[in-house]
């Protein structure tokens, strides 16, 4: 970055030397060299300016990078989140059928619990009525009761059978009773298990969710550094255009010095040819005609002519007729960076000394306003004319000093009609530092 502006800056000297350069620019006046040195110097501040905008360009493409890193994050948390939950409303599911059935077996149970029970009075009747009779007695009823001996064989076996089957049916409750304890025991356990596992997911659903939260937290805050970097990248960019503006207006100066100063080479020539040619004329013929020639008797001081204060002699001369409303430096608590000439009447305003133009433009603050930039004797200076209600020159332009470049308004942040007339020595920047007090330079009433 930097060795490219320093290329630039020996490129542009070497351009000049061309164009002015050939027969007797190799001289060149102490004003071009320090307005080329203001050149250079303002080249410096932009190259500064540039490289922070790469920096700040960098960072915001670091800050992007960053909350896409984020936002894929975020993506990943969202699906996991949703796959817990997912997994947490099919496990309540399966909890739920796991209790109903365990209700179920519950109800099982009941049902052979009481089928034992009734079963085992049963059988306890007919064991102690057996146990009574000296376990004879009843079955004896039945087998006295067999009408041959075929039938009471018969009978025998089925009293014998029937004690075996009582005997065989309880088992057989028991032995479902068993299985069903088992089952229920296995239930129970599972019942134990899902039910941790939906304590599980719902910590890990909880978890994700810090987590999403933390996520959202940091993409805004890098959506919040990266407008903030958008905000001072576009302050750098307009503070860079405005030292470009400069640099086209010291350019334009070194041109019009050059051009002044070939102008009074050229001048300095015929007048010498001139006085050698007169002193030739003399020698000629005798005559004593010797006459001052010294016209320079323009108006020396301003005359204030109402609305527009007489140009004055010298490199500057008043802005604006009017009274002094307000003076240079602290008012109040703020620092008043310029002075005011206020006037009831709506006056011209003229530009103050020979420059060109950087800035024309509407501000929220300084209203309809003009920068000028002008170069004497290799000092650029800025000058500032604030709250006029109409411009009539654009950036760019060449002004004379003394020229109308707008009306007197109030416009802006401005409260009555009067002129806020700033005077930078050097650039105007946004903190102002150049700023100086016009007084004892710029003619002001
Ligand atoms: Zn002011």
């Amino acid at each position: 970055m930097r060795k490219s502006i320093v290329t630039l800056a020996v490129t542009a000297t070497v351009g000049f030397g061309t164009i002015f350069g050939g027969t007797s620019v190799r001289t060149e006046a102490a004003s071009i060299s320090s307005l080329k040195g203001e050149q250079n110097k303002i080249q410096e501040q932009r190259s500064d300016i540039n490289s922070t905008i790469n920096q700040k360009s960098n960072q915001i493409t670091d800050l992007q990078n960053q909350q896409a890193d984020v936002k894929d994050e975020i993506t990943r948390l969202d699906k996991a989140i949703a796959d817990s939950t997912n997994k947490i409303n099919e496990t309540t599911a399966k909890l739920e059928s796991t209790k109903a059935e365990i209700l179920e077996l519950q109800g099982e149970m009941e049902v052979i619990k009481d089928r034992i029970e009734k079963r085992n009075i049963l059988l306890k009747d007919r064991a102690r009525s057996y146990q009574e009779t000296g376990g004879v007695v009843n079955y004896l009823d039945v087998l006295m009761g067999s009408t041959s001996f075929s039938d009471f064989v018969g009978r025998a076996n089925a009293v014998v059978t029937i004690m075996q089957a009582d005997q065989a049916i309880l088992k057989e409750h028991e032995a479902d009773k068993q299985a069903l304890e088992t089952k229920q025991k296995q239930v129970q356990a599972n019942l134990a298990s899902i039910q941790k596992m939906v304590a599980d997911l719902q910590t890990l659903k909880q978890q994700l969710n810090v987590q999403k939260a933390d996520k959202d937290k940091l993409l805004a805050s890098l959506k919040d550094q990266e407008n903030d970097a958008h905000e001072g990248l576009m302050d750098l960019q307009e503070q860079d255009a405005l030292l470009a503006a400069q640099q086209t207006a010291i350019q334009q100066a070194i041109k019009m010095e050059q051009e002044a100063q070939a102008k009074a080479a050229a001048e300095a020539a015929r007048a010498a040819k001139a006085a050698a040619e007169a002193a030739k004329r003399q020698a000629a013929s005798s005559h004593s005609s010797s006459s001052s020639s010294t016209s320079s008797s323009s108006s020396s001081g301003y005359v204030s002519s109402g609305s527009t204060p007489g140009v004055s002699s010298g490199y500057w001369t008043q802005p604006a007729a009017g009274y002094l409303s307000s003076g240079f430096g602290a008012r109040g608590s703020e620092r008043h960076v310029g002075v005011d000439i206020a006037n009831p009447t709506a006056v011209p305003i003229v530009a103050a000394a020979d420059g060109v133009v950087i800035r024309s433009y509407l501000s929220s603050s300084y209203g309809n306003c003009i920068f000028v930039s002008h170069s004497i004797n290799g000092q650029v200076y800025t000058t500032v004319y604030a709250h006029m209600s109409t411009r009539l020159v654009g950036s760019g332009a060449v002004v004379k000093k003394g020229q109308q470049i707008g009306v007197m308004g109030n416009t802006g942040d401005s409260t009555g009609q009067h002129l806020h007339f700033e005077l930078h020595k050097g650039p105007w920047t946004q903190d102002k530092r150049f700023a100086i007090n016009p007084v004892g330079i710029v003619p002001l009433p």
